[in-house]
């Protein structure tokens, strides 16, 4: 019988998957298109049909329907097929059934996530105070169904109580709902009404719970036992990485796509709120590191990846409060830097999206999007405000807060356009704003250069341990067959390192290579492209390294050194795309 994997390239080309994500355009007998891994203005990613394949040439994206679908929507091997298998039609019960027994620890988890899921909703439909809340937050029962909003009570443990039969203590402690003590297990949510957080592909991968705490029957509010806070979000789990997944993304990401423009929101009340009004195109950021400032660039980066694959253009809508309003600051101008179009929502103070929409009407909401000015345009207009025609004060406020995202625009022209925007509107001649930029230009440098480098580095080390990770696969499922068809001891000895990195997805990486790999006739073939991307990607780690050396002062005899060596890579990379195109 043929796999599932199979089966779905069957009924799948690889321009039916890529397609319904970036356009394309024909050339030749292949197709062509802006790459979504990288930033680019002309188009460097190929498509082949014949082949099944995609390649870039700017960054050395390559692979087939699975890896694109991986890659694009930051999920895992498993996740992609889930995606793809429903696409095509193709269901995927023999191999989970087949699979049951070796279940792998990710696995578990999702279930686990999913019975708790269930177990909150079954809560909340015998809960009648929490539903009367909901509804008086605006929430229609849709939105609850479709969202699967759900409650527990406030007792120690309820869920634990309830899973403690289906699985092992260590797991759901490791799920992130439980927590230990001298005097055993408790639960981690109490007294919440909760949000289950899904990945792109739907399946649960965490919570964020918002107390509630009932009147008790006196009229008098229930007593909270701790000093709680209001929201509390799962840990990071094996399954969940705060910096990968963006709340609603799984309901918001066609809706993105066919709008073409995100709206970024806080919290899930705003979200839930802005999807029952019309504008399915939303996601947040609550439960995820975008909000959190201690959390690096490349996480933010990161953050923002997926939902810039789906659109350049992005809204944002944070409360007016001053978090919101660094939280608007930071991801702004990182979302400009990576090319981004950013408009702001102006909210009005003390107003978040939920108020607005529950409060006025959908229309308010509708209105307030229509509105929504460039971010730059948004923080000129709230600097004269503030300044009171006071010119100076103005014109210092303008350097310190504004000229920096006019600098972080990628385009020149559109530098242009702002400059003379902000002088029209604050009476400050361009020349003298010219002047303040090329300043911040130079005290900036620094800054801009490290968003793009945290961009790079972020997709590098994602692509490089991609390649790494399928290579170990193959090699591990080999090691497992009674006659393996290729040298697995040879590909291990050529990663070293990596086999101890992946050791706790050992289980994961052979199912992968088994459901991909089967009855593939050119294995030895892959694995010997698979290496020759390797060996382009170490390169490319050097190159940047090189390349850094030089534009920190390699000079005279020591620069001569390091151009020699770059252009030695360079020839090294040339021949390894040379192979490519023979073979
Ligand atoms: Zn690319």
């Amino acid at each position: 019988m043929n796999s599932p994997v199979a089966k779905i390239k069957e009924r799948l080309t690889i321009e039916d998957v890529v397609s319904s994500y970036v356009k394309l355009d024909r050339a030749g007998v292949n197709l062509k298109a802006r790459c979504p891994f990288h930033n680019e203005k002309t188009p460097s990613f190929f498509i082949s049909p014949d082949r099944g394949s995609y390649y870039c040439f700017g960054c050395g994206a390559s692979g087939d329907i699975f890896s694109f679908v991986t890659e694009f929507e930051g999920l895992d091997f498993k996740g992609a097929l889930k995606l793809l298998a429903l696409r095509a039609g193709v269901p995927l019960e023999p191999y989970t059934k087949e699979m049951k027994e070796a279940e792998s620890e990710k696995e578990k988890l999702y279930r686990i996530m999913e019975e708790a899921t269930k177990y909150f909703e079954n809560n909340l439909v015998e809960s009648k105070d929490v539903q009367e809340y909901l509804k008086t937050r605006g929430l229609n029962e849709k939105s609850i169904k479709d969202f699967r909003i759900g409650y527990i009570k406030n007792d120690w443990r309820l869920l634990y109580e309830n899973l403690r039969n289906k699985f092992p203590d260590l797991e759901l402690e490791k799920a992130g709902l439980i927590k230990k003590t001298e005097k055993g297990y408790y639960d981690r949510f109490r007294g919440r009404v909760m949000f289950p957080i899904a990945d792109s592909s739907g399946r649960i991968v965490a919570f964020s719970g918002r107390i509630f705490i009932p009147v008790l029957p006196d009229g008098s509010p229930g007593r909270d036992d701790e000093k709680s806070a209001k929201y509390l979000n799962s840990p990071e789990t094996p399954i969940f990485s705060k910096n990968a997944v963006l709340y609603g993304i799984d309901k918001a990401k066609d809706s993105i796509r066919k709008n073409n423009f995100s709206i970024l929101v806080e919290g899930q009340m705003d979200l839930i709120m802005s999807h029952q009004a019309g504008y399915r195109n939303t996601i947040a950021t609550s439960g995820t590191a975008l909000s959190d400032s201690t959390v690096s660039k490349e996480n933010v980066v990161s953050n923002l990846g997926l939902i810039r694959r789906l659109s350049d253009n992005l809204v944002l809508a944070f409360d007016a409060d001053k978090a919101g309003a660094s939280a608007t600051i930071r991801a702004g101008k990182i979302a400009l830097s990576l090319g981004m179009d950013v408009k702001v929502v102006d909210m009005g103070d003390g107003v978040d999206p939920a108020d607005l929409i529950s409060k006025d009407s959908p229309d308010a909401w509708k209105s307030a999007i229509k509105n929504s000015k460039h971010i730059i345009e948004f923080l000129l207009n709230k600097a004269l405000k503030t300044s009171n025609g006071d010119l100076r004060k103005a014109g210092r406020t303008i350097k310190e807060t504004i000229l920096p995202f006019v600098n972080a625009l990628e385009s020149s022209i559109e530098k242009m356009y702002f400059i003379k925007k902000i002088s029209d509107t604050s009476g400050i001649p361009e020349g003298a704003l010219q002047d303040d930029l090329k300043h911040i230009e130079q005290e900036l440098k620094y800054e801009k250069k490290e968003i793009q480098q945290a961009q790079e580095t972020f997709t590098k080390i994602h692509r490089k341990d991609s390649i790494e990770r399928k290579l170990l696969g193959i090699a591990l499922w080999q090691k497992t067959l009674k006659s393996p068809s290729l040298d697995f001891e040879n590909i291990l000895s050529k990663l070293p390192d990596v086999s101890k990195k992946y050791d706790d997805l050992a289980q994961d990486l052979v199912f992968e290579a088994e459901v991909f790999y089967t009855n593939n006739e050119n294995l030895q073939k892959s694995v010997e492209e698979m290496f020759m991307n390797l060996e382009e990607e170490n390169i490319n780690v050097i190159l940047t390294k090189k390349m850094q050396e030089l534009g920190s002062g390699g000079e005279g005899a020591e620069g001569q050194k390091i151009l020699q060596e770059i252009n030695e890579l360079n020839k090294k990379k040339e021949d390894i795309k040379n192979n490519r195109i023979k073979n």
